[in-house]
């Protein structure tokens, strides 16, 4: 069995070409993760990150005093990354194209890096088919006050909810409060059918369990509850990226996790950005195998 989880090498840290100015500098102040090593991160764990992050538009969260000082969530940009970071036009609502961002390769998660990024959320669809989502994340939000026991049911039973639907899902641990649960499209469905599915998905399981769920925004009726964030699927949302480091002490990442080893997990955080080597052998371990592929389509609700 040991012979089995190793059998698959992990992936080798692949060359990088992309400057870093101010290695040294301190990123997380409560763990003194520096600039240096957020982007050795990166490199190492960009050829597990990039099937989920690359080719899809990213916002960025940029911290470039580190975590602690102020952060800004960045759409989209007209060159300042360099070409690593590319642009995809996207029309918005209001008529006007923007340049967003996405990358496809080492240096542009490192050219991220460079300009104080610590954070990368992606769009639920692909940069050659923007309009049709290859994914849906229901982003399970506890109150303050429910422990991660709640959240763990709740990915649970949406998971289950799910599958009697037909769907497989897959957990991922924000590397904050939450869990994700994630679903595999392929594309076909355009943003208005996959946001009305996982609207009427949310509602009704808030209807069913008003106790439990919430699945509207408004922060005073979620005491207590765990808020099923169905708006992560709309067109231009965003959600983290499996990975990706947040801008949180101690410098926690979003990682995926099968439903079996979420059992005995006990927060969102559980991994950071000094477990790369970790999460690389985790990566082609049999557990993770398959997580987050499934050809599969939306049924009508
Ligand atoms: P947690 O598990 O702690 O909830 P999370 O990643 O799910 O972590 P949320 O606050 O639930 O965090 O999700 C917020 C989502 O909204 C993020 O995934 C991100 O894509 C998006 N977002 C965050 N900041 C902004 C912002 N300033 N403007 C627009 N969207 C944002
Ligand atoms: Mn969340
Ligand atoms: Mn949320």
């Amino acid at each position: 069995d040991v012979v089995a989880e190793v059998a698959e090498p992990a992936p080798a840290a692949p060359e990088v070409h992309i400057k870093v100015s101010s290695r040294d500098r301190v990123i997380f102040p409560e763990s003194d993760v520096t600039k240096g090593e957020l982007a050795d991160y990166y490199a190492h764990l960009s050829p597990i990150m990039l099937p989920w992050a690359g080719r899809r538009p990213v916002s960025l969260v940029r911290c470039p005093q580190g975590r602690a000082k102020q952060c800004f969530f960045q759409k989209h940009d007209a060159g300042s990354f360099g070409d690593t970071v590319h642009h995809v036009d996207v029309k918005e609502k209001d008529g006007s194209v923007q340049p967003y961002l996405y990358v496809d390769d080492a240096d542009g998660l490192v050219a991220c890096v460079q300009m104080g990024t610590i954070e990368f959320h992606g769009w639920g669809s692909r940069i050659d088919d923007l309009e049709k989502p290859d994914r849906l994340v229901i982003d399970l939000d506890p109150d303050e006050g429910l422990d991660f026991a709640d959240t763990k049911r709740a990915a649970e039973h949406v998971s289950a909810q799910l599958a009697e639907l037909g769907l497989v899902s897959f957990p991922l641990l924000s590397g904050g409060k939450g869990v994700h649960v994630v679903v595999p499209l392929t594309p076909q469905a355009a943003w208005p059918a996959v946001k009305d599915f996982a609207d009427r998905f949310a509602r009704a399981l808030a209807a069913a369990e008003p106790d439990r769920y919430v699945a509207v925004m408004t922060k005073a009726k979620r005491k207590g509850k765990i808020f099923i964030d169905y708006l992560r699927n709309q067109r231009g949302s965003t959600a983290i990226m499996p990975y990706s480091t947040r801008a949180r002490a101690g410098a926690p990442v979003a990682a995926p996790v099968s439903w079996t080893e979420l059992r005995d997990i006990d927060t969102a955080a559980r991994w950071g950005v000094r477990d790369a080597e970790e999460l690389l052998q985790r990566a082609t371990s049999r557990a993770l195998a398959g997580w987050g592929v499934a050809e599969q389509v939306l049924p009508d609700l």
